[in-house]
């Protein structure tokens, strides 16, 4: 790895594998841009909900993209806020009728077309961590590490729910777990950048881990791949 070229770090893996929070203090760190794939796919969803297109119609989705302008800026605690037509929709999207909408309308190829350059535009500003299903294979396939990061869906789902139920939200765990799985049928499923591990990507099965043992973790694979180790 050469530290005196912008550096890109692929995060990936299935729904609620805890990837954001890892790539976001990984980022933090390093003084690198973060950035959260997942929320840009969703507010195309987002749009998508507002504007009463059903999903599942392709075409009508291809033919909205044209009028979907999407910002991305960082507020002061360094968390990324999502900006649709000047409109900040950073809360919306995490509905979860969009998150459903999401996995729908991310499967076309024109969606993902429509998204890629401007992904790897953020790379081209500076070194960037970005998490997602397809950076370390088709965003950013040359990227100078890659992390796959999994976790059964009986764990992703019993951690979505304590998150719920810690902020008084309703939701039956089973509910929830068949929506992990119904997700990631989705995601690895599609013809266009389905959801896998790259050749080169180095996996992180955090099914038993703690946030600051994976923290360490991720830590020491930079360093290795920083040559420091
Ligand atoms: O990561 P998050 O759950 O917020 O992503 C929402 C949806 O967007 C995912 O279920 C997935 O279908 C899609 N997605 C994708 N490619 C990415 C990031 C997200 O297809 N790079």
């Amino acid at each position: 790895m050469n530290e005196t070229h912008p550096i890109s770090i692929a995060i990936d893996g299935p729904s609620g594998a805890g990837k954001s929070t890892l790539a976001r203090q990984l980022a933090s760190a390093l003084h690198f841009l973060y950035v959260d794939t997942g929320a840009i796919y969703r507010t195309i969803a987002y749009y998508a909900y507002a504007n009463h297109l059903d999903p599942s119609d392709e075409a009508a989705v291809l033919a909205a993209l044209p009028d979907i302008r999407i910002e991305l800026c960082h507020d002061t605690e360094g968390l990324q806020r999502m900006i649709l037509n000047g409109e900040d929709v950073t809360d919306a999207i995490r509905l979860p009728q969009i998150s459903q909408y999401a996995s729908v309308v991310s499967a076309y190829p024109g969606v993902r077309a429509f998204l890629l350059e401007m992904q790897r535009d953020f790379a081209r500003k500076g070194s960037v961590i970005m998490d997602g299903r397809d950076i370390g294979t088709t965003v950013f396939p040359d990227a100078e590490l890659k992390i796959f990061v999994t976790a059964s869906p009986e764990i992703r789902a019993r951690r979505r729910y304590d998150e719920l139920q810690a902020k008084g939200e309703e939701g039956s765990y089973e509910e929830i777990l068949e929506n992990v799985k119904e997700r990631d049928r989705i995601d690895t499923s599609r013809t266009v950048s389905p959801l896998r591990k790259a050749d080169d990507a180095i996996e992180l099965d955090n099914s038993h881990m703690t946030i600051s043992e994976q923290k360490e973790w991720l830590a020491t694979q930079f360093r290795k791949a920083a040559g420091a180790e």
